[in-house]
């Protein structure tokens, strides 16, 4: 085992290799970790892996230095450096993924990123998918302003209460003061709603359901990360308006079954739905429902949401309408979002110590081909591949067919930018009529005959998919734990997980509950057959009286 070596954190013993690595004229060092805590095969059986992979590059490395072909040093470009922290060192292994991965980049305004092409692409294509199925269920889209009236924001007391220390305003227009504070739209409501309370007259008018997809800003004062916490934010707002609390509750599981649609089967995330507690709601709602993920770190995050705001909106914007009775009645209002936060829940959650890892059916290029280019069989290698690039076209693949880049290097790049699936083509591979095509999760390697090559490709970007989501599922499993005592429920906590724990409905024992973990939320109650079954035999583990509901107990971003 010579190279071999052992970290120690903590508790955990990791074992790494030391790797070489060519960058330009430059060799690098580079720790390939093996794992933590492995058992003595274990170990054996990755280290084998480890010494299959160096092989097949020093391989290709000979293949290609046999021939000596330009290549360009990095010019000190950072996105070409890999990752150098570990997953579990989350924040910094984050925020490297962030940069190097060129996702995004940080701006002189605090908590405000740039979204750069990839991560642009991405949310797009979100907005597509939920957007086409906004439409099928009847949903148009349409567009307010960015600046809210004072007076406005102040008509429903609550939700001026829960927004308020996080609004940021226009008071001046060149040098003259504005007679009235205009707000920075931290959600449209307040906005949207006077106009509603003009167009609706009778049950003819309804339901209404506008969208906007536009940008929110929310001047909060916590430690920004990128994506998963930013002042300023993408996201859609559909508010909708309809006759009955009957209609307004079943448009609300439509509505969720599309954003659990497009997070499951695009993002491969799986999240778990429930209900907030009554201190967690949206300021102004009557209830909130949302999807919940858990990040690898243990800390839980918030998804797609679903506010039920009941009539208290529109008895405070006079949103009426005369029923088929003709009687005029308050109607009632649903709300709901998906945001760019999603992309950093997705981001972290399914990429590695190498770099991004994108599921298929939201990466903007789902394979990249690298043509293997010497002197002497250049002109043929090349001919395949951009054969190969057309009869891949529906995977949008990328083809890099740069001379000045070695093809070592160009591996490097798409598995720190997620790539899901690589293909090599060498002149020895064209002989035999094959191409090598490797996994970026699993970075299974395998040849392939060019004849078989879309069909394959296909399959193996859809077990991808897949795959992913059952290891988020898994991650998500992997993280709850239920307990029955507040003793239990801080060892959990402290393990970097999230709780499942029997309380009452009674603020003080939320708040309490939170003092005694040392800042962990009652973050969603169980929407589980067995808890609400078992809910009536237990005891709330902080006043010991009658419980309400088992909640998920968590630390959350
Ligand atoms: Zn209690």
């Amino acid at each position: 085992m010579t190279y071999t070596e052992i970290k120690e954190k903590g508790e955990k013993k990791y074992y790494y290799r030391v790797k070489s690595i060519r960058k330009g004229e430059k060799v690098d060092k580079q720790r390939v970790y093996l794992g933590g805590n492995l058992k003595k095969q274990e170990l054996h059986d990755k280290e084998q892996e480890a010494d299959k992979e160096l092989n097949n590059e020093k391989q290709i490395n000979k293949q290609s230095e046999n021939k000596p072909i330009m290549h360009k040093e990095t010019n000190g470009n950072k996105n070409n450096l890999g990752i150098t922290a570990e997953k579990d060192e989350f924040s910094e292994w984050f925020t490297q993924i962030m940069l190097k991965a060129d996702l995004a980049d940080y701006t002189e305004v605090s908590g405000c990123i740039v979204f750069k092409p990839t991560a642009y692409a991405i949310w797009e294509k979100i907005k597509q998918e939920v957007d086409v199925r906004f439409k099928k269920l009847g949903v148009q889209n349409t567009y307010f302003p960015l600046l809210i009236p004072e007076k406005f924001l102040n008509k429903e007391k609550e939700h001026v209460k829960g927004f308020s220390p996080e609004v940021a305003w226009v008071t001046e227009a060149g040098d003259t003061k504005l007679n009235e504070r205009l707000a920075v739209r931290p959600t449209s409501e307040t906005i949207m709603y006077p106009s509603f309370s003009k167009w609706i007259r009778s049950w003819r008018d309804l339901p209404l359901k506008y969208n906007q997809w536009n940008n929110v800003v929310r001047w909060e004062f916590k430690h920004p990360v990128p994506f998963l916490r930013t002042r300023e934010f993408l996201w859609n707002e559909l508010h909708t308006v309809l006759s009955t609390e009957k209609e307004a509750l079943e448009e609300g599981k439509e509505i969720i079954s599309v954003y659990k649609d497009v997070c499951e089967n695009y993002l491969a995330l799986y999240g778990m739905y429930g209900k907030k507690t009554e201190k967690e709601k949206f300021a102004g709602a009557v209830s909130s429902q949302k999807l919940h993920y858990v990040m690898p770190n243990g800390k839980a995050i918030e998804g797609p949401c679903f506010h039920y705001d009941g009539q208290n909106f529109a008895k405070a914007y006079d949103i009426k309408f005369l029923n088929k009775e003709g009687k005029e009645e308050f109607a009632f209002q649903n709300t709901y979002a998906i945001t760019t936060r999603m992309l950093g829940v997705m981001f972290a959650i399914h990429s590695d110590e190498k770099g991004l890892i994108l599921p298929p059916k939201i990466a903007p290029n789902q394979v990249v081909i690298i043509p293997i280019l010497l002197e002497d069989s250049k002109t043929k290698v090349l001919k395949a591949a951009k054969e190969i690039e057309k009869e891949l076209e529906e995977f949008s693949p990328k083809l890099d067919d740069r001379e000045e880049y070695r093809p070592g290097f160009k591996f490097n790049e798409y598995e720190l930018k997620g790539i899901p699936l690589r293909i090599e083509i060498g002149p020895r591979d064209l002989e035999k009529n094959e191409v090598i095509i490797t996994r970026r999760d699993t970075k299974e390697k395998k040849s392939i005959k060019i004849i078989n090559l879309k069909q394959e490709v296909s399959k193996i970007l859809e077990d991808i998919q897949k795959s992913l989501f059952s290891k988020s599922k898994k991650l998500f499993e992997s993280k709850i734990e239920e307990c029955d005592s507040l003793e239990n429920l801080r060892l959990i906590i402290n393990n970097k997980k999230i709780g499942i724990v029997p309380l009452c409905k009674e603020q003080v024992c939320e708040d309490n509950l939170k003092a005694e973990t040392g800042g962990a939320k009652a973050f969603f109650i169980s929407d589980k057959e067995k808890h609400k079954d078992k809910i009536k035999s237990e005891k709330c583990i902080i006043c010991n009286k009658k419980a309400d509901y088992f909640v998920f107990v968590a630390k959350t971003y």
